[in-house]
């Protein structure tokens, strides 16, 4: 049916590029890109006996240029962009130059400040929307599926909702005294950022870390979460109306908070550039070498992760609660694509929003977040594509 170029051929983009794979009646044709040709080359290998025909090719996606010569001669009919933040724009730039439909999984950051907001990307809309083409932002996990479960939510369940309540929970074990489950630089930029919470039209800002709360997961039982900035919260305080207080909560061990504050003491996690036997380096950087490559930590990896939301809001006239959440297996995630559970409930929902935007099943010009688009094909395909959802009526809340 259609062609997807693929950018990135890291954690993410592995697990999305075998769901296509699993997909040729959808996926007829995809294109890995990437900056290192090698690891593109090495996984049309593994998959030479799928149905989807493979092809790879190197490019630098900072360059708009080459992005565009790659987009000429490939001509997809979506780019998926699995590379990183910083390459956001370029990439987005370059969809527009040629007409191709863009999607992504983490919003643009720049490469020197640890702020990742949407107005960069949403400054695009109506170029977007005059070129017929449609963005999609935010495919993944957290932002992606959250976004859907809210269009869900409000489209199935409640007249109004109030409050949104997103808890991430990872009860994987990696056997590592400490590794980062995604991109390392990104992950740790991220969970050093003060943190925000939504409420009554505006945003409050925290210390790093300073809330915490324990909830009982289903599947995953007690864990201690925290509250955290995270990028769909601002997307979310515009597309749902009536909402009035939002947050998000990740799970941390304590054993994960004491290395992290160490790092973070010593000046690991900088991101300031400093001069190191003549280079500059930027210790962020350098500690992203020295620790496990996330891909490695797939066959290592045992136990599960609970991501979902709970809303709270109104169903014809009543107060109503309702907790929508996915439970994945890591074991289950590498048996299947050698990858583990974050990569995989990442890359599912990558794939299934470039499906919805090569089967038309969603054509929106302009550049959109994606609980703008109709939830219920999204929400089929998380059936039918490796990552169930469950639902509760009475939820336990987070105080
Ligand atoms: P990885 O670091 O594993 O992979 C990144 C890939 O991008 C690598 O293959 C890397 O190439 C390639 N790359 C980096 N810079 C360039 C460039 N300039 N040109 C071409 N290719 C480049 O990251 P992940 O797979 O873990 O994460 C991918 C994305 O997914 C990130 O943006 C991350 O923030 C996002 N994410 C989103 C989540 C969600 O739920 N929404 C959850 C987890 C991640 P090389 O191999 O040479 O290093």
């Amino acid at each position: 049916m259609g062609k997807a170029l693929i950018i990135g051929c890291g954690g993410v983009a592995s697990v999305a590029i075998h769901k296509c794979c699993q997909n040729p009646d959808v996926f007829e044709e995809i294109c890995i890109a990437s900056r290192t040709l090698s690891k593109c080359e090495a996984l049309k290998e593994k998959l030479k006996d799928s149905k989807t025909k493979i092809s790879t090719a190197q490019v630098n996606a900072d360059n708009i240029d080459e992005l565009v010569e790659l987009i000429n001669k490939f001509k997809p009919d979506v780019v998926m962009h699995l590379a990183l933040p910083y390459q956001d724009l370029t990439i987005m730039e370059a969809c527009l130059k040629t007409k191709t439909n863009y999607l992504d999984t983490a919003n643009y950051e720049p490469l020197d400040t640890a702020k990742f907001e949407y107005k960069w990307q949403w400054a695009y809309k109506e170029k977007f929307e005059q070129a017929g083409i449609t963005a999609l932002l935010g495919s993944g996990f957290d932002p992606g599926v959250t976004g859907v479960f809210s269009a869900y939510a409000l489209k199935h369940h409640f007249d109004e909702i109030n409050q949104i309540d997103i808890l991430d929970a990872n009860a994987g074990d990696h056997g590592y005294p400490f590794a980062t489950n995604f991109n390392p630089e990104i992950n740790i930029r991220e969970v050093t950022a003060n943190g925000s919470y939504f409420e009554n039209g505006k945003f409050i800002e925290t210390e790093p870390m300073s809330i915490k709360r324990v909830y009982n997961f289903p599947q995953i039982g007690e864990k201690d979460i925290y509250l955290l900035h995270h990028e769909e919260l601002e997307s979310l305080a515009i597309n749902i109306p009536g909402i009035k207080k939002m947050r998000f909560w990740m799970t941390f061990s304590q054993n994960y908070l004491n290395h992290l504050k160490v790092l973070e003491n010593v000046g690991m996690t900088s991101i300031e550039p400093i001069e190191f036997e003549g280079k500059q380096i930027v210790p962020l950087q350098f500690l992203k070498a020295v620790l496990p490559d996330p891909a490695s930590l797939g066959p290592r990896t045992k136990g599960k992760t609970n991501i979902g939301c709970i809303f709270q809001g109104i169903k014809d006239g009543k107060k109503k609660n309702y907790y929508l959440y996915n439970v994945c297996v890591h074991e289950e995630c590498y048996a299947e694509v050698q990858s583990q559970a974050i990569s995989y409930t990442t890359g599912v929902p990558a794939m299934i929003g470039a499906m919805m935007l090569i089967t038309g099943k969603w054509n929106k010009p302009g550049v959109h977040n994606i609980e703008e688009f109709d939830p219920d094909p999204f929400m089929d395909e998380l059936n039918r594509c490796g990552l169930p959802w469950h639902e509760s009526f009475d939820p336990e809340l987070v105080d």
